[in-house]
Parts: structure tokens; C-alpha cells; sequence
């Protein structure tokens, strides 16, 4: 066994017999048991068969499997409701049976939260008299004051879709988590392609923020903007401690929360306990976030129980709701299943390698030697022998005449040329076990693209199929990576982002599956501490140590 499957809880292949079409030849697989990482205990092991056999079936057709995936893995442990029209979304209740890692299983209490939050979503979303009224108090200006807000008014929270497509992911998420413990309705900006990439989360209405939205323009709010939540605090137009006037005037009807890079420590206070009572008066919150802000949410003393009860581990969070929000449309889904069945389902074994470059790095040898020696260092890929004359040991080319499955690596970016170099070093060069591995990289773009469909599609069917892998390596600081990461329940192996004229420090093993928030507050609101060593479960990122991320264990 690798170092990499013992570290994953992993059980080596048992053998045994399938066939596939997809190659012409018949070959033997075996039928695959996973056991993933995962404390053993109450939450622990969730161990699902989840690969069997394969044969023939239609690109949306699940069939394939010969034991299909069962409705409890169809539906994530309960994460998904049953009742979706398949057709409209084939992903949906397709993905589990893309997935040799079945995932954490989501709390009795996350899946009860959710069903309420659907029914919220439903009564006072888009197209209900509850939204229309709620959408007439918005256009008066002023939030209902409490003595008139009627026990049927809805609250919402706009969430700004911008950047890339793993910032759009994880501030959808973190605004989706946030809608959730303060009990309001999400309705997501569809610019972007958000609309386009994703079915709808919510049975039976929609999260998309409809066109005739009254607030024109918000897609520009910004630091200048007057309804800026931290300009209003910095002003004293709002006031936690307001006294009797304040008190008496009703809320402003909306207020802009800016957490983007550039936030003021007026704008962080939006993570403060009294400030979230002082919100939680405004009817409408417009958010900007490119990042994943749910280790802030941790900070305030107010979510702690209810966040602990939705989530006992804690480095799953962005695992469930992305799981739980994010299913690619069925465009996206043919690009996935499609390069899942010609590169993928076959092999003993997937890995994913995620290798984000800037213009400087674009073909740097450096980083290539890094990404070689993580993955053969970490028992990730078979060591390649040092010369390409040099044969396999007779053990390792008998293992090699039984038939051994290769294995495939995935991997992801926007160049082709570390792709060509690793694939080169294995072809040319055996391995020392005999092993074959066999590279593909799905596309590479050159360059990333704003507003541009097709390169959207690829980016989103990308991530997910990274997040289909049995191991995986990203690249630090990527919320792409972070997004495969989350999705597919992984704790990656982090390549360093190089410094300009520096030099590559090897690979890490995160200390979880969580993605990293990058501007993260410093202070927990009263003490002016350092939150990454005094608030439980939240610590220093590796790969941006001014970021905070969730772990499980409280020892890191
Ligand atoms: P981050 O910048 O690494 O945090 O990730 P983002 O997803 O937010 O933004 C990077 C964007 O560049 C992606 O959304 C894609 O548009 C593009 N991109 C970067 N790397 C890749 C890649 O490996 N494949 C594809 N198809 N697009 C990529």
C-alpha cells in the first residue's frame, strides 16, 4: 500500500471481474471498496461500495453502474431531497456515483436546517407576495421598523457575484451559510454565468435575484457606496449602542456589506457580535465577498452552538454545502462525464493535480521538479527510473506482465506544458514498480477569460472532475483548488506558490479539507487577539498564514 492510501484510511484493490465499453477491449477490474479518512467514532466512517462494475449506458445514464448507487448515497446521506425533475439537472442525483470517496456524512441537524431553509426559500422567495411586499419596502426606503414588521415578512441577503469562478463558489456558499443562521432568503447575482453553470439548489422556486431587482446598479457597490455597512458604523449613522432616537428610527431599508480585499476594520466589523444584532434589523443586506468568509463566521460568539450542532466536524462544512448547492447544469455535466469515462473510470487509481500558474511560471522547471517530487515523494505516482535506458526490476516487470491497471492523473491548468513534461517523463522512462501511469489534461485556456461561456463551462467541469479523484494535489492560495478540494472531500497535498525570483518549498498536506479565508479578521471584536490561536477549530492557513481555515482537531 502507498504512503498516500495509508494516509487516506485507504484498502488496497480486491480483485475480481467487470467489463467496460469504455474502451473496445474487454479488461478486468475489480470491484472497489473504499474506506476514506475519517475519525472513527461518532461521526466517523461512512463506507460505501461505490464503484462495482461498469457496462454500457448512455452518457446521462447512471445505468451503467452495475449496482447503481442506492437512494442513500443518491441523496448524500440525506444532504438532497428526493423529488428533483431529473432531467433538468442530471448531475444532481447523478454525482454520487462518480465519487469512489462517498464523502462525510452530513448531521441529523444540517439536513433539518436545510429542509426549513427550503421551505423559507420557497414561501418568501421570488414570484410569493411575501417578496413583492418585501421588495415595495425596499423601494420606501427604510426597513420595516420592529413594532411593524409584520410575523410573514421575509429578509433577504443579495449575494455579488464576482472574480473567478472558485471565489464566485465560495462566496455563494459563505453567503448561503450566513442566510441560513440568520434565517434569511439568498437570492444570488446571475451574472457571471451563475445562472448558467448551476442547476437550482432550492426545489420548487429559484435563488437567482430576478432581472427587475429594484436596487439598480448594486453589481457596482463598492467602497463608495453610502450604504456601505462599515461607512455607516464608521459615520454613526448606525449604532449598535443607538440609545432611545436610534432606536426609535426605522433601520435603512438595506445596507452593502464589503468583505472584498480592501475591507476596512469598520467593514470587519461585521463579524462582531453586537453588530450582527444591529443587521439583523435591516431587511435587505447586499454582500461582496470573493472568499470563503464561513471561518469569520466562527468568530461570532452568537453562531458558535448552532454552527457547532450543523457541523460536529468541523473541516466539512464547505464539503456539505457544496455538495449541497453546487450542481453543474447539464452542459457542464456532459463535459464531466464525458472526460470521466474516456480518462478516468478505468484506472486503479485517479489522481488529480491542479497546477495554477501566473505568466511568470508559466513553464518553470522549478515547479516542475516540485510537483515530481511531491507526488513521488508522498507515494502519490510510482518513482520513474533514472534513465531511459534503464529497465524495470524482473518483480516489477512481472507485475507489469499480470496485468496491473494504470493509473490516470488528471490535471488541471492553463498550460499545457508541466502536462507534456510529466506525461513525457512517463512515457520514456519505466516505472520502479512496473506500474503505468497515464496523463490527460482536459484543456488548457493560455489565459483566464471574463464573460466567456465556454471557458466557464470548462473551468466549472474541471474543478469537478479534479474533486473526482482519489487523491489530489492543488496548487496554494486557489480557490479552485480549494472548490475540487471541498467537493470531493479531499485533503489535498498544497504545491507553494512561488514566490517572484524565489525558490519552490516542497509540498504539504493541508490540515483539512477546508478552503482558506484570505482576509480574514484579525480579532475576535473584544479582544483584539490573534482568533487563528484562541478560537477552537480555527487556525493559520498554511498556504496564507494571514488566512484562517476550520479544522477538526484543535491541536493544529
Ligand atoms: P483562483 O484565481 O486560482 O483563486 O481561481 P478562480 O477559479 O477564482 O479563478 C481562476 C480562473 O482562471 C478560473 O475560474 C478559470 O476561468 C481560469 N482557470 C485557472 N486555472 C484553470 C484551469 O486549470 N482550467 C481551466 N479551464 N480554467 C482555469
Amino acid at each position: 500500500m502507498t504512503k498516500a492510501l495509508q494516509a487516506a484510511g485507504g484498502k488496497p484493490w480486491r480483485p475480481g471481474k467487470m467489463s467496460t465499453v469504455l474502451v473496445a477491449v474487454l479488461m478486468t477490474m475489480p470491484p472497489l471498496v473504499v474506506i476514506f479518512s475519517g475519525r472513527i467514532g461518532d461521526q466517523a466512517m461512512w463506507i460505501k461500495t461505490a464503484v462495482d462494475g461498469i457496462r454500457g449506458g448512455t452518457d446521462d445514464d447512471v445505468s451503467f453502474m452495475k449496482h447503481p448507487t442506492t437512494s442513500h448515497d443518491k441523496l448524500l446521506g440525506g444532504l438532497l431531497v428526493d423529488g428533483f425533475d431529473q432531467e433538468s439537472c442530471h448531475s444532481r442525483y447523478q454525482s454520487a456515483a462518480y465519487r469512489r470517496n462517498a464523502g462525510r456524512r452530513p448531521s441529523e441537524h444540517l439536513v433539518s436546517k436545510l429542509r426549513r431553509h427550503e421551505d423559507l426559500q420557497r414561501r418568501c422567495g421570488p414570484g410569493t407576495a411575501a417578496y413583492s411586499a418585501a421588495v415595495e419596502q425596499l423601494k420606501s426606503g427604510k426597513s420595516p421598523a420592529a413594532a411593524e414588521a409584520s410575523p410573514e415578512a421575509c429578509r433577504y441577503l443579495v449575494s455579488i457575484s464576482y472574480r473567478g469562478l472558485g471565489n464566485r463558489i465560495l462566496a455563494a456558499a459563505s453567503a448561503f451559510l450566513y442566510a441560513m443562521l440568520t434565517d434569511r432568503v439568498l437570492l444570488v447575482d446571475p451574472s457571471n454565468e451563475m445562472g448558467e453553470l448551476f442547476c437550482e439548489p432550492f426545489a420548487g422556486t429559484t435563488w437567482l435575484l430576478p432581472p427587475e431587482f429594484p436596487l439598480v446598479g448594486y453589481q457596482g457597490f463598492y467602497l463608495h457606496t453610502a450604504e456601505r455597512y462599515g461607512k455607516m458604523r464608521e459615520d454613526r449613522v448606525l449604532r449598535p449602542d443607538g440609545g432611545e432616537a436610534a432606536a426609535a428610527a426605522p433601520p435603512p431599508a438595506f445596507a452593502y456589506i464589503h468583505l472584498d480585499y480592501n475591507q476596512t476594520d469598520y467593514d470587519k466589523l461585521f463579524f462582531c457580535d453586537e453588530d450582527q444584532r444591529l443587521l439583523s434589523s435591516i431587511q435587505w443586506l447586499v454582500m461582496r465577498t470573493d472568499s470563503y468568509i464561513v471561518p469569520g463566521l466562527f468568530l461570532v460568539d452568537a453562531f458558535q452552538d448552532e454552527l457547532a450542532a450543523l457541523f460536529p466536524e468541523r473541516d466539512a462544512v464547505f464539503h456539505h454545502l457544496g455538495r449541497y448547492l453546487f450542481h453543474p447544469t447539464n452542459h457542464v455535466w456532459g463535459l464531466v462525464t464525458r472526460y470521466y469515462r474516456g480518462h478516468l473510470a478505468w484506472a486503479r487509481r485517479r489522481v488529480g493535480i491542479q497546477v495554477r500558474v501566473s505568466s511568470w511560471e508559466w513553464e518553470s522547471p522549478e515547479i516542475l521538479r516540485t510537483i515530481t517530487s511531491c507526488t513521488q515523494d508522498e507515494g502519490l505516482l510510482p518513482r520513474v527510473l533514472d534513465d531511459t535506458d534503464q529497465e524495470p526490476p524482473a518483480t516489477a516487470a512481472a507485475s507489469a506482465r499480470r496485468g496491473l491497471r494504470p493509473s490516470a492523473v488528471v490535471i488541471t491548468s492553463l498550460k499545457s506544458w508541466y502536462y507534456e513534461k510529466m506525461k513525457g517523463m512517463y512515457w520514456e522512462r519505466a516505472t520502479e514498480s512496473g506500474e503505468v501511469v497515464v496523463f490527460d489534461q482536459p484543456s488548457h485556456e493560455e489565459q483566464q477569460m471574463y464573460g466567456v461561456r465556454a471557458h466557464e463551462r470548462k473551468a466549472w467541469a474541471e474543478m469537478y472532475l479534479l474533486s473526482t479523484t482519489d487523491v489530489l494535489v492543488t496548487t496554494g492560495k486557489s480557490t479552485f483548488g480549494y472548490v475540487a478540494q471541498g467537493l470531493g472531500g479531499l485533503t489535498p497535498w498544497v504545491l507553494p506558490r512561488r514566490e517572484v525570483n524565489g525558490t519552490a518549498p516542497p509540498c504539504r498536506r493541508d490540515m483539512s479539507m477546508e478552503p482558506c479565508f484570505h482576509v480574514a479578521p484579525l480579532y475576535d471584536c473584544k479582544r483584539w487577539e490573534d482568533a487563528g490561536k484562541i478560537v477552537p477549530h480555527v487556525r493559520h492557513c498554511h498556504d496564507m498564514p494571514a488566512g484562517l481555515k476550520l479544522v477538526d482537531r484543535t491541536e493544529w
